[in-house]
């Protein structure tokens, strides 16, 4: 019998209890104390070359013509670039940079890099620092080991990253090392998309062209562009890197695999913005700090429905900007939570039971222009009749793109971790719907009505209350956070993205069924402006059609309830709850019509993503399964092996000395039936994991298997481990358990 201290899960346990608290200094403090020593604004932004250093360091010229290729969504021009990259070289080495690297970001939901170093030799052998305006533009690393979904046989594996300016460089510091980071996209020789920011720049090209037509029908003028805006909400789990350490199904999948509900889970509602533990707050500070130094702009911190479940917020930014700050923030936690012995969890269920995470992403469209419209929000009501009618239009065109690529959207969210968050009993749902508040669905259902039609437009504007709309309630957030789609008072918010996922791709897909619609509204109003002088009363004729046409799509009440399912399905709308199924949707005539019409995708890189996302799913099962089968194998049996030995044991002792009543015998036997059946489901298991892999080469057959058997002899084998976890004595237990890990004593 192992003794109390030798098992590793109570070592783990005792060491955490153990551990002082925390001595966090600032890493912004003074000398002496722990107070910092200067305010953020001083050190914001510190490690990137942004518009402040490149408006100082560069050339006027320069300056304008980069400042007009960034403003303007465009290439940098190959005249600037050695000027610009050997004023970024000189501020780099100022900073103690040593090697540059184009930051890029393969299919793989994470970032890549390939370090390279400034250090090279002149003509007499002298060691110097060089960086070309060639090597700031593009990189070529090698492809040939990044997923392409078939876009790229491995023998023509070239492919090459060219910076994206609109994104300034920055500089990360690890390990002592400081390198150069060039926001980056990543292309095959043949200008194909490997990557997931070069569909997301022309998606955003897409949407900015479309609705700078429909402004100027309008007759707003003096646009340079459209651009999309994005505040991703991150939630993420902190828990202690000793316990995270002994779950090879958290190592290796991020997951568990299995685990009883602990007798108190969240049902208290006692953690949410319940105050930030220290040991946290240490870490999280941090954790901000280097990313201020980054520039990215976090404001909000706090606690989650789950315990040891947390969410930081950044300010919305342009959407480009955003999505590597998403992917900068997502690093950071992971890697400073180490220095303070934390694993940052970023699964979307890492605890069955328990909440899960998703990235709730804040969305709008706002105007970039040489007048006194710059900076305008277009989701945002406005003060005056043609404000309103502008925000009416692009709420229509928001309202008709859901409608009509619910499978797009569905499919972008669509990964082996956000399965388990969606259409869960905690949701949000698999049904994609839209959330629209009780002011505007009270508007949006008179005008669909054709209430007060008839009346010139101003006055129907008036009677509708549209010409003056109250600042939308800020209530409206937090009135149902159960839809996958919100608007919340100026901007939507897509709440069905996944904690670990990369923002890029839902963003693109979420653009090319906005910016399509926005293109179908325009032709339309263009149609009906022929017939109707009056702007005003045209817009109201054509969101009017638009509205009546997207009714099925908005949903105002618990989107968690039966009746939303059954509702949703007598609505046509779609309930994918499955990963395969929703990622087919990728593979629909409507998706490859929109994705190719706009330019955002061609046929085979759709297919390629397809491809990948199908394949990305199948081994991350498979990763599951395996690692489920050997959790058994090594740990589990073992483990109740040792503790039914024990009972047969004492039973045999107890007989022996002749005591006639033996509770063991009953124990054991309960406990060896469990054992029994979980032999069997393990057996099980691993027949769809044969059977999965037999179908190796037929991705979406392999995919079918797993999703239904593979995932069903899972939970199979999950429910007998967690009621063995309940029947064998806890020092036997090579697990730590969810108790410990969600509450660290
Ligand atoms: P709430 O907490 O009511 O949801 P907040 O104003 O706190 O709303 O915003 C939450 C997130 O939404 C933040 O990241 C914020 O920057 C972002 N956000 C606010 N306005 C916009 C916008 N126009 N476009 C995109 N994101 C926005
Ligand atoms: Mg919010």
């Amino acid at each position: 019998m192992p003794s109390t201290s030798s098992t590793p899960r109570k070592a783990a346990i005792q060491t955490i209890a153990g551990r002082a608290a925390p001595k966090h200094v600032h890493p912004n403090a003074s000398e002496n104390g722990t107070a910092p020593a200067k305010p953020t604004s001083d050190y914001f932004g510190i490690n990137t070359f942004g518009w402040r250093q490149m408006r100082s360091k560069l050339p006027k010229d320069v300056y304008a013509k980069l400042l007009a290729s960034i403003r303007h969504g465009k290439k940098l021009d190959s005249e600037i670039a050695p000027t610009v990259a050997q004023v970024i070289k000189e501020w780099a080495i100022t900073h103690g940079v040593t090697h540059f690297t184009h930051w890029f970001q393969p299919m793989t939901g994470l970032t890549a890099e390939k370090h390279d170093a400034f250090l090279s030799f002149d003509d007499h052998g002298q060691p110097v620092e060089t960086f070309s305006g060639s090597q700031l533009i593009q990189s070529e690393p090698d492809a040939s080991s990044f997923p392409s979904g078939g876009l790229r046989a491995t023998w023509e594996a070239r492919g090459y990253t060219a910076w994206n300016p609109a994104s300034p460089v920055f500089i990360v510091e690890s390990g002592g090392a400081r390198t150069l980071c060039i926001p980056s996209v990543f292309i095959g020789y043949n200008g194909e998309a490997l990557d997931e920011m070069t569909p997301l720049l022309r998606s955003s090209d897409v949407l900015s062209e479309k609705a700078i037509a429909l402004l100027q029908l309008l007759g707003d003028s003096g646009i340079i562009r459209v651009h999309t805006t994005l505040g991703p909400e991150q939630e993420y789990f902190l828990i202690d890197r000793n316990h995270f350490a002994l779950r090879p199904d958290l190592v290796m999948g991020g997951r568990t695999l299995m685990g009883a509900p602990p007798p108190r889970g969240q049902q208290l509602e006692d953690h949410y913005f319940g105050g930030i533990p220290e040991r946290i707050q240490a870490c999280i500070s941090e954790v901000e700090t280097e990313l201020y130094r980054l520039g990215v702009p976090i404001v909000t911190r706090h606690n989650e429905v789950a315990p040891c479940q947390f969410e930081m917020a950044p300010n919305f930014e342009e959407t480009d900007i955003a999505v590597d700050h998403n992917q900068l923030v997502m690093a950071t936690l992971r890697k400073v939570a180490l220095r303070h012995g934390l694993q940052a969890v970023l699964h979307e269920k890492p605890f069955a039971g328990i909440n899960g995470s998703g990235k709730h992403c804040n969305w709008s469209m706002a105007i970039t222009a040489d007048n006194a419209l710059d900076g305008t929000n277009l989701l945002k009501p406005g003060k005056t009749p043609h404000q309103n009618i502008r925000f009416l239009i692009f709420l229509a065109a928001v309202l008709k793109g859901v409608h009509k690529h619910a499978g797009l959207l569905r499919a972008g969210i669509g990964t082996s971790g956000n399965e388990h968050r969606l259409g869960a009993n905690e949701a949000p749902p698999a049904i994609i719907s839209v959330f629209m508040g009780d002011m505007l669905t009270r508007l949006i259902e008179n005008i669909a009505a054709g209430k007060e039609a008839g009346k010139g437009a101003e006055q129907q504007l008036i009677k509708l209350g549209v010409a003056k709309l109250p600042e939308i309630e800020k209530d409206n957030t937090d009135r149902n956070r159960t839809s996958p789609f919100a608007f919340t008072g100026n901007k939507f918010e897509f709440r069905a993205v996944g904690s670990s996922q990369s923002i890029a791709f839902p963003i693109t897909l979420l653009h090319a069924a906005v910016a399509e619609a926005i293109g179908e509204l325009t032709d339309q109003l263009r149609e009906t402006l022929k017939r109707t002088k009056n702007v005003n009363d045209a817009v109201l004729k054509v969101v009017r059609e638009a509205f009546k046409e997207t009714a099925a799509v908005r949903f105002e009440g618990n989107n968690y309830s039966q009746e939303w399912v059954d509702d949703a399905k007598k609505r046509g709308l779609l309930n994918l709850r499955r990963t395969p199924e929703a990622l087919a949707q990728l593979t629909t005539k409507n998706a490859r019509t929109v994705l190719t019409k706009l330019g955002i995708l061609a046929k085979a890189e759709i297919d390629s993503r397809y491809h990948v996302k199908l394949e990305r799913y199948v081994k991350d099962m498979l990763i599951e399964l395996h690692t489920l089968a050997q959790m058994v194998d090594t740990m589990i049996l073992p483990a109740c092996y040792s503790y039914h030995g024990l009972l047969a044991d004492a039973a045999a002792k107890a007989k022996t000395a002749g005591i006639s009543v033996v509770p063991q015998v009953a124990a054991a036997n309960d406990v060896g039936t469990l054992i029994e059946q979980l032999r069997e489901r393990r057996a099980a298991l691993g027949v769809a994991i044969e059977k999965a892999e037999h179908e190796h080469e037929n991705v979406d057959a392999c995919a079918k298997l797993l999703t239904s058997e593979g995932a069903d002899a899972m939970g199979a084998v999950r429910e007998t481990c967690d009621a063995l976890e309940l029947a064998v004595g806890d020092e036997f237990w090579p697990l730590p358990k969810y108790r410990e890990m969600l509450f660290p004593v």
